[in-house]
């Protein structure tokens, strides 16, 4: 059992965390590796450690069809709201979006709401760096870097990440884009491809073959954007050390050269010794240090969740990195009881730092990687020092829109939660609703989408 008292806290900020419940409902398919209760893991964890008393948790209004397609084509974001499993055969030509039947972007019950979630999640986020609402805003259920303008890639079929970046340079001329998930992550480099205004920055595993197949490091952007993609591709088996000695030297000279107002942290936990498809060897507290170095600067920094495949992995990491976002530190050991069968299932203990049990061959010589180093920081000197770009009027186009999302934000802000109750409880019943306004009103949709995620939870673990 944890208490407030069981968190040392070091340094402050005000944390806005995004969740929903109704995200632990979706399922890819029974086989699939994505599985979005991994979020809620997290979110029960964050709960059972104390943390939600020192974060603002809300849940985000859902993106709209004019707001996905801020990003994406109009076509391919009406072929996911009508799309299904049993009307997908008699689409003819669907094969372009890459959402089939099983496979790797599978059509499945629920996919259009399941992206507006994310996207709204993040874009929500983005509202509230903006407004200055947060220093630090949160959404574990977004992230999702591999989707392209028109079509799906590597299970993601909305780009969260990129809608929220257009947001924020509503009001930032310079947006800085981090990637430490295990996968390059392509679809937000080639968004902004061709822009001095986002600078993206991705560690990743690259081989030619491993997916998605680019960010070599070759690869630096085109024309007003040229090197303003960062790409540092690692063998299999780096270590904290090798990663953490590379990652900071290159934010480093990218905070100094690019000077960014505002910071997209995508977290990908599937960098993490263990992950079921991962292949690096990172721990717990190396891949958050990476998340604390970015905090360390007090911009706006907006953290977002992405891979991840064995989900207790993922809900201890994620759960330490709120934990960072909101400058505490957290006991050694996760209660048990959240993850009690997934922990079983995932055969890992329980601490924060779980032992490694696999620990891959690593393929990283220290030469090498001081090779990389210098040649990523030669790029980056070339930099002019803090661009100065041309600031566009901020359109107005969305703002309607924002405007009611604020004021259902506000709502959704209700501070009238029983908190005290669910650490009573020791979150034996793992009713994580309770955040949400509408649960005053005995919403009774609400409470069986909470049981029946959680019985599709336990069931997924078999
Ligand atoms: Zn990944």
């Amino acid at each position: 059992m944890y208490t407030n008292s069981s968190l040392r806290e070091h340094s402050k900020a005000n944390v806005v965390y995004y969740y929903d419940n109704d995200i632990a409902g979706f399922e890819y398919g029974n086989t699939h590796d994505m599985k979005p209760y991994r979020i809620q893991l997290a979110h029960n964890a964050i709960l059972a450690t104390g943390l939600f008393d020192k974060l603002e948790i809300r849940r985000p209004h859902r993106a709209s069809f004019k707001t996905m397609t801020s990003f994406h084509d109009e076509d391919y974001i009406r072929f996911l709201d009508d799309v299904n499993p049993s009307n997908i055969s008699s689409y003819r030509g669907h094969d372009r979006y890459d959402v089939t039947v099983g496979g790797d972007c599978p059509v499945f019950d629920g996919l259009y709401d399941f992206c507006s979630i994310s996207c709204g999640g993040s874009l929500n986020s983005a509202v509230v760096l903006n407004t200055g609402q947060a220093d630090i805003a949160i959404n574990w259920m977004g992230g999702l870097h591999h989707a392209k303008k028109s079509k799906a890639s590597g299970f993601c079929y909305t780009n969260d990440i990129v809608i929220a970046i257009l947001e924020l340079l509503k009001l930032h001329d310079r947006v800085l884009y981090v990637d430490i998930d295990v996968h390059h992550g392509d679809g937000v480099e080639e968004a902004f491809l061709t822009t001095d205004r986002v600078m993206t920055v991705s560690f990743h595993h690259y081989t030619g073959t491993y997916f998605p197949g680019t960010g070599n490091s070759n690869k630096v952007g085109i024309g007003e954007g040229k090197l303003y993609s960062v790409n540092v591709p690692l063998k299999q088996g780096i270590t904290d050390d090798q990663y953490g000695s590379i990652y900071k030297t290159v934010m480093a000279k990218v905070m100094e050269r690019y000077d960014p107002s505002v910071i997209v942290l995508q977290c990908g936990a599937d960098s993490l010794n263990g992950d079921y498809l991962g292949v690096f060897n990172l721990s717990v507290k190396g891949h958050g240090e990476c998340v604390d170095f970015l905090r360390s600067y007090n911009k706006p920094l907006m953290l977002l969740g992405g891979g991840g495949y064995t989900p207790t992995i993922v809900a201890r990491c994620w759960t330490n990195e709120t934990a960072i976002a909101v400058g505490v530190d957290l006991p050694a050991e996760l209660p048990y009881d959240i993850l009690d069968d997934h922990l079983h299932a995932d055969n890992i203990d329980n601490s924060f730092n779980y032992e490694i049990k696999k620990f891959y061959r690593n393929y990283n010589n220290d030469k090498k990687l001081g090779e990389l180093q210098t040649k990523v920081l030669n790029n980056l000197n070339k930099l002019p020092h803090v661009p100065s770009v041309q600031m566009q009027p901020m359109p107005d186009n969305n703002y309607e829109e924002l405007a009611e999302m604020r004021n259902a934000m506000r709502e959704e802000a209700d501070p009238d939660v029983t908190l005290p109750t669910i650490l009573t409880d020791q979150i034996t019943h793992h009713d994580s609703d309770f955040y949400d306004s509408e649960r005053a009103g005995d919403d009774r949709r609400n409470e069986s989408n909470a049981k029946r995620a959680n019985r599709r939870s336990k069931r997924l673990t078999k």
